[in-house]
């Protein structure tokens, strides 16, 4: 999907037929992924490695989980994915993560979610050691996020943030309100945004917030992570606010994001597309990370 309708920016960011410039997801994504490359080269070629694990047959999980293959090769990464099928059972699960984590070949471990009904989803996560918590996921990787200390990150987070720092959108004293307060992608968020150095003053709204359209009005950054097609209209923004799209609806039309993408690009300042936006940075900030846990377990120089 383009919108080439507006002269680019200096930087040559595209804009909006409005004149928003639009945070392109899979130009970044292209960016990093060869930024990955390079450094990896550069260190000699070391063998970093993600494992994913996948259980059942979900297709939008297959594609995924194809596609994050397909960029880490990109990256000059390996990738190794366990495929189980949806009736393994929670011992079986559990024995092919633990055996990724004692193995040391294996830097960045990825359990693809959601595991199907029945399966004890915490009791997986625990398995996988924080140097190889390349999802972010964990225990201690969120306790890790919430006392400000290094560690991994979530990958939708994170690629929120990467999209921001790329488009230099400014955030130190910023009213940012984040839309969803899930530990995948809207708590981990609001907790980078409010983070020292990033310095935004963040508001979660969530499903029993009262009034959105008044909460987000006076944003200068809202990001939409919920899952309901339009939620975000160019009533929720002020003229000039950046705006990230999150959520995923599959409609009869296609994929669907929370913002009302063609009213809102009238207003918002920056835009992200959906699809081509946040997801892209999603699969970046997964190989990221992966060289993050590499560097963690000593592969290449920290
Ligand atoms: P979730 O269901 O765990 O959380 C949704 C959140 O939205 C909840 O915190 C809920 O309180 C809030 N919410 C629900 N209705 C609301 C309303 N009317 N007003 C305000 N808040 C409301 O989902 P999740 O895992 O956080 O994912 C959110 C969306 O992001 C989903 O559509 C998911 O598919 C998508 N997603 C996208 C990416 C990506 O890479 N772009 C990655 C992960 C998830």
């Amino acid at each position: 999907m383009t919108y080439p309708t507006a002269p680019p920016t200096s930087q040559g960011d595209e804009r909006t037929p409005g004149g928003a410039i639009l945070m392109d997801g899979n130009r970044l994504r292209d960016e990093i992924v060869s930024e990955l490359a390079t450094t990896i080269v550069a260190a000699g070629s070391p063998s970093v490695c993600l494992a994913t694990v996948l259980v059942g047959d979900d297709a939008p999980s297959q594609r995924y989980v194809r596609n994050k293959h397909l960029q880490a090769a990109k990256a000059g990464m390996v990738s190794r994915n366990e495929v189980l099928p949806a009736d393994a059972g929670q011992t079986r699960v559990e024995q092919i993560v633990s055996a990724l984590a004692a193995d040391p070949n294996v830097h960045g471990i990825l359990v693809q979610s959601p595991l199907p009904a029945g399966y004890d989803e915490e009791a997986v996560l625990r398995l996988i050691p924080a140097v190889k918590d390349v999802d972010g996921l964990t225990s201690e990787s969120m306790g890790r996020l919430v006392r400000g200390l290094p560690g991994l990150v979530g990958c939708t987070p994170l690629g929120v943030m990467r999209l921001l720092e790329r488009h230099a959108v400014p955030t130190r004293g910023r009213r940012a309100v984040v839309i969803g307060r899930s530990m995948l992608v809207g708590l981990p968020l609001s907790l980078l945004l409010a983070r020292k150095g990033v310095d935004a003053t963040v508001t979660i709204a969530h499903s029993r917030s009262v009034d959105l359209v008044d909460l987000c009005r006076d944003a200068d950054i809202v990001v939409g992570a919920v899952g309901q097609p339009g939620l975000i209209t160019a009533a929720h923004v002020k003229p000039g606010a950046a705006v990230v799209d999150v959520g995923i609806s599959r409609t009869e039309a296609g994929i669907v994001g929370d913002v009302d993408f063609d009213a809102v690009q009238a207003v918002a300042g920056h835009i992200t597309p959906m699809p081509g936006g946040t997801g892209p940075m999603t699969i970046a900030c997964l190989l990221e990370n992966t060289l993050t846990a590499a560097r963690l377990q000593g592969v290449l120089p920290a």
